[in-house]
């Protein structure tokens, strides 16, 4: 089962992309904490990438294309994977459905997790991120068990630099222009699917569920 998460910045595309994961027994592949791991490992990649994502511009194609078809062609996707934050423009989404087309493959399922902005932005101001294991919480809506530590690995949680109210307004923005294309995009494909993220996100997950089968 191959699926893609569509969805603003904090629409909960990485909150359910988790739990599809672990419900179905496929990776959860995020360019977001791909990125982030190579900015906290010091890496190339991680310096690229540094800069655009401070300022909440996307990296650009060049550099995510290529790292994305890299991860999917390992091993542990074999049975399908959730993506989390890829494709982001027309471009990257081309270029999947190329890559896959060689091999004789396609996508399955495109879920947008639809949620207006004004939601956002009260959502990415509670945002707690855990650079470990990338598991995401929210101070009120999906808290952890020890104030600040990740459930999942122990680790501290962090304010992401890039949930500050202005970085968000800016992402939101390059969202709308760069990335909301791609809803259209997959109607076309024929596999959009749409889920209401603005209820509690046991909710959401029954839903995503229901259009996946269990
Ligand atoms: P994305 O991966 O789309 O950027 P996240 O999954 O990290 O978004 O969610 C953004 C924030 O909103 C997180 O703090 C998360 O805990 C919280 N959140 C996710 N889904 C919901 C929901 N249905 N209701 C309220 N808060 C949510
Ligand atoms: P995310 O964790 O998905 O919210 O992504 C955080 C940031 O990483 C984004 O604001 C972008 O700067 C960068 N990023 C993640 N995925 C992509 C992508 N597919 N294309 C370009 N930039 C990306």
């Amino acid at each position: 089962m191959k699926i893609i998460m569509l969805g603003a910045p904090g629409a909960g595309k990485g909150t359910q992309a988790k739990k599809i994961a672990e419900k179905y027994g496929i990776p959860h592949i995020s360019t977001g904490d791909i990125f982030r791991a190579n900015i906290k490992g010091g890496t190339e990649l991680g310096m690229k990438a540094k800069s655009y994502m401070d300022q909440g511009q996307l990296v650009p194609d060049e550099v995510t294309i290529g790292m994305l078809l890299d991860r999917i062609s390992q091993a542990d996707c074999e049975n399908g994977y959730v993506l989390d934050g890829f494709p982001r423009t027309i471009p990257q989404a081309e270029s999947l459905t190329a890559s896959l087309k060689e091999r004789g493959e396609k996508m399955d399922y495109a879920i947008d997790v639809d949620v207006p902005d004004e939601a956002i932005v009260t959502r990415m101001g509670g945002r707690r991120a855990c650079l470990g294991c990338g598991a995401t919480y929210h101070i009120v809506f999906n808290s952890t068990k020890v104030e600040g530590i990740c459930d999942a690995c122990g680790q501290e949680l962090v304010l992401r630099d890039d949930d500050k109210p202005e970085t968000v307004q800016k992402r939101l923005t390059v969202y709308h222009d760069q990335t909301q294309p791609l809803i259209d995009y997959y109607k076309n494909e024929g596999i959009l699917h749409t889920v209401d993220g603005t209820q509690d996100l046991n909710e959401v997950f029954k839903d995503i569920v229901n259009i996946l089968g269990v």
